[in-house]
């Protein structure tokens, strides 16, 4: 591991970071949480609220037997929730709430506010209009620091509507991107989508040129089994590939399941296998980080 996650698996058992609930009090959009790989508080910002999503992951957290609401945002109800929770931040309120309880001080820092949420983010119909709103209220004077963080699939990255909405994003800003398989049967058994990794690959591609990404990958046990040697060749020949075009990677994640996901047949990798996928990773010349 290059640079360790603070308290390491300690991370694990703070409840802060086990329950990572995706609503706040009444809000509709807005919801704080400690992140582990933000190393403090990120404010999420649920850009599906009708939680479509294309991929069907067997992690994934998301229950879709509870319907969502109106896919579109409202953006004054957003622009104001916003505002709320960077000023209950701000007034020391947000850190004690009852999720943050067992939170170390050094992480009751606003590291971000992340484009996520129950669904696809680059699927969000007014996406260019939530980076607007959330770069227009980090600009108002005496605003604490954050970053914008996208966490994405990277399935709707060439869609203008994302590319006008990352035209808000600053050099300092961040993309984190899931890459979960090499092959595209393993990305169909895991992610379960009908599409194919190529056109994945291009958006990282086309995105990774312009600035640097952060590739996410999520490795674990699926009906007993986790991915085997070939797919792990498979997965580390899709990022050299990236790489030898130009795409630059910042920061490989590999990780597995933290919290229960929706399908019981899918189990947390060993913390031995992801360290040994890591260090291939980093053979490669890339940084990788392991949670
Ligand atoms: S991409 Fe994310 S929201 Fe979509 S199914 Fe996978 S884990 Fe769930």
């Amino acid at each position: 591991m290059d640079k360790p996650a603070p308290g390491g698996y300690a991370w694990f058992f703070m409840k802060s970071v086990k329950n990572h609930p995706r609503s706040f009090e009444e809000n509709r959009y807005v919801y704080p949480v400690v992140s582990r790989r933000s190393r403090g508080i990120s404010i999420g910002i649920n850009m599906n609220p009708d939680k479509f999503c294309n991929f069907d992951c067997v992690y994934c957290q998301v229950d879709r037997t509870i319907p969502g609401i109106d896919p579109d945002i409202d953006i004054l109800v957003l622009e104001s929730e916003l505002r709320v929770m960077i000023d209950l931040y701000e007034s020391g309120q947000l850190q004690k709430h009852p999720n943050f309880e067992d939170t170390p001080l050094a992480l009751l820092r606003l590291n971000d506010v992340a484009l996520s949420g129950d669904g696809e983010p680059t699927l969000c119909k007014n996406f260019a209009a939530v980076c607007e709103c959330v770069d227009r209220v980090r600009r108002e004077p005496g605003r604490p620091k954050f970053k914008l963080v996208l966490i994405t699939n990277a399935t709707g990255l060439h869609r203008p509507e994302v590319q006008r909405g990352l035209g808000f994003f600053s050099s300092n800003d961040e993309i984190w991107a899931k890459l979960d398989a090499g092959t595209d049967a393993y990305l169909q058994k895991i992610d379960r989508t009908g599409l194919t990794l190529q056109p994945i690959l291009d958006n990282l591609l086309m995105e990774g040129t312009k600035r640097p990404v952060i590739i996410q990958s999520l490795f674990l046990e699926y009906q007993g089994k986790g991915p085997d040697d070939a797919e792990i060749r498979a997965y580390l020949g899709r990022l050299a590939w990236l790489q030898k075009q130009g795409c630059r990677i910042q920061l490989v994640q590999v990780y597995s399941i933290a919290r229960p996901p929706a399908e019981s047949a899918a189990k947390p990798l060993s913390k031995e296998r992801l360290e040994r996928i890591a260090a291939k990773v980093r053979k490669l010349g890339l940084k990788a980080e392991m949670y």
